[in-house]
């Protein structure tokens, strides 16, 4: 006679999380739970093998409270997150053994120093037995899956944007699981705050008073810009800095919170996407960064245009403290970078203008303003990050030319005509005139008087001429020809 055959205890999945910190959508999840695994989701503390960009300070603060919202959506299907400090490779095999794990499971990312890590990790893995298994969700299409006419990958937006949507249809998103089924028993985890990702002095108030991160959050910040008509006014919406016109989405993307997918379903559902939707538009450019790094991994750090490494940056010191400060005397740049520093965001024009005139008024090299956005934006993301300054600096594949210099005072009237964002950011300037707003050194002493003002002591002189900076930065532009 033969003994009655012992349930089957089910095999177990490590479900290795990134930057993909969300329970719906999730192809790693869905995948090992239709297997009928048991899940171990986990995430690896490992900033040292992010090459030159590990995570800024921002990004940190973000973490933090983005993996203590994903370990509340884990318990309340009867899971948790574990979380473990790196290198990831013997960090992993640490929890394979302690769990009995046959799988290790995660969702691809694509900056340079991941791609070569994950291979090495996936070769390594097999190697000791282990399945290991990487899939999509982070973008819409896989870098290596959208290619030119000739074969080449693309270096200009527009036909990429074409062929993205001249595509087969994406799949629907998934739903969030009800339940995750636990293995038999949880290897140990650190304390998330041992990770020492808040900072020490806290300077965080104003970025907790702006952002929910986690997956409620980014669920609620895609319904009320669906619903509120400011998608549908996003053409012109999204150039007033003073208004809630664009999503606010981008930390949320960044980190996984919310899918491309989940973003293009629900943005569909209100509207065919054509060449019209000027959102999902700016949904692709995303697409199309993570594109331009995977085919050209130096783009972080080198100019794409080849001839720019011989541009004739200057060191400015000064000027590059005064533009971090908010302190350059332009009052639509100061509120920019004044509403970085505050909220850990700043809206895409006034990116586009605060880049504009680091490179080109300060003539100071764009890597320094890539670095200062690495670490004080909450959606810092490399190859976002990388390709927009190259845009700006004109030295980038599908860039603005570098001879187009923003006049930082007519910007600001163009779009910020009543002033709303720079009193916002620029509380010294409040009581000044719509009329001298942007340009306070133009206005008669008895209006400053007035609006309590005083140019050079309660707020700065303009640290260079814009039309003196302007003829610089043309005249260092002519020595590349
Ligand atoms: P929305 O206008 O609502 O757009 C929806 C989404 O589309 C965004 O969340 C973002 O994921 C994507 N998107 C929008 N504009 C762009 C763009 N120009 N390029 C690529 N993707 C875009 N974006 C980042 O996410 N991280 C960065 O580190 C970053 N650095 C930048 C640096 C400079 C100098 C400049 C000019 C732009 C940078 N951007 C960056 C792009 C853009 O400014 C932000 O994505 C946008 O302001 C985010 O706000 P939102 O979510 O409300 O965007």
């Amino acid at each position: 006679m033969t003994a009655p055959a012992l349930p089957r205890r089910p095999a177990t999945t490590l479900l290795w999380l990134r930057q993909d910190l969300r329970l719906s959508d999730h192809e790693a999840l869905a995948d090992a739970l239709e297997r009928g695994d048991a899940v171990v989701p986990v995430f690896i503390w490992s900033p040292e093998e992010d090459a030159a960009w590990p995570a800024g300070a921002a990004s940190r603060w973000w973490l933090h409270r983005s993996l203590a919202s994903l370990d509340a959506s884990l318990r309340a299907r009867g899971s948790r997150l574990v979380i473990r400090r790196g290198p990831a490779l013997p960090a992993l095999r640490d929890l394979v053994r302690e769990t009995g794990a046959s799988r290790v499971s995660w969702s691809r990312c694509y900056e340079p120093s991941r791609v070569e890590r994950d291979a090495e990790i996936e070769k390594a893995l097999h190697a000791d037995g282990v399945e290991a298994e990487s899939h999509g969700g982070a973008l819409l299409v896989e870098p290596w899956e959208i290619r030119s006419g000739s074969g080449a990958p693309y270096k200009v937006f527009t036909p990429f944007w074409r062929t993205l949507l001249a595509g087969p249809p994406f799949p629907p998103p998934l739903p969030a699981p009800e339940a995750i089924p636990e293995p038999s028993a949880w290897p140990r985890s650190e304390p998330l705050a041992a990770l020492e990702l808040l900072p020490a002095i806290a300077w965080d108030a104003g970025l907790a008073a702006a952002w929910t991160p986690g997956e409620a959050g980014a669920a609620e910040l895609l319904s009320t810009f669906l619903e509120t008509g400011a998608h549908a006014a996003y053409s012109t919406g999204r150039d007033a800095p003073g208004r809630a016109g664009t999503s606010r989405l981008s930390p949320h993307l960044h980190w996984g919170e919310i899918s491309p997918r989940q973003v293009w379903s629900a943005a569909r559902r209100l509207a065919r996407a054509t060449d019209g939707d000027a959102w999902l538009r700016q949904v692709v450019w995303r697409e199309f960064a993570q594109h331009c790094l995977f085919h050209f991994p130096h783009a972080p750090e080198k100019p794409l245009r080849e001839e720019f490494a011989r541009f004739p940056w200057r060191r400015d010191a000064r000027g590059l403290r005064a533009w971090q400060k908010g302190m350059t005397g332009y009052p639509m740049v100061d509120a920019g970078m004044r509403e970085l520093w505050t909220t850990g965001w700043m809206h895409n024009r006034v990116r586009m203008l605060v880049a504009s005139f680091l490179v080109k008024h300060l003539l100071v090299q764009w890597q320094e303003g890539e670095r200062w956005f690495w670490d004080t934006l909450v959606d810092a993301d490399l190859p976002n990050n990388a390709l927009s300054w190259q845009w700006v600096a004109g030295c980038g594949l599908d860039a603005s030319p570098y001879f187009r210099i923003f006049n930082p005072v007519t910007q600001g009237q163009k779009f910020d005509p009543g002033g709303t964002y720079v009193r916002r950011w620029v509380p010294e300037l409040a009581a000044l005139p719509d009329k001298f707003l942007h340009a306070p050194w133009t206005a008669p002493p008895s209006v400053l008087a007035e609006a309590g003002v005083i140019l050079g002591k309660t707020y700065p002189r303009p640290i260079v001429d814009h039309a003196a900076a302007r003829a610089r930065a043309l005249a260092a532009l002519a020595t590349l020809r």
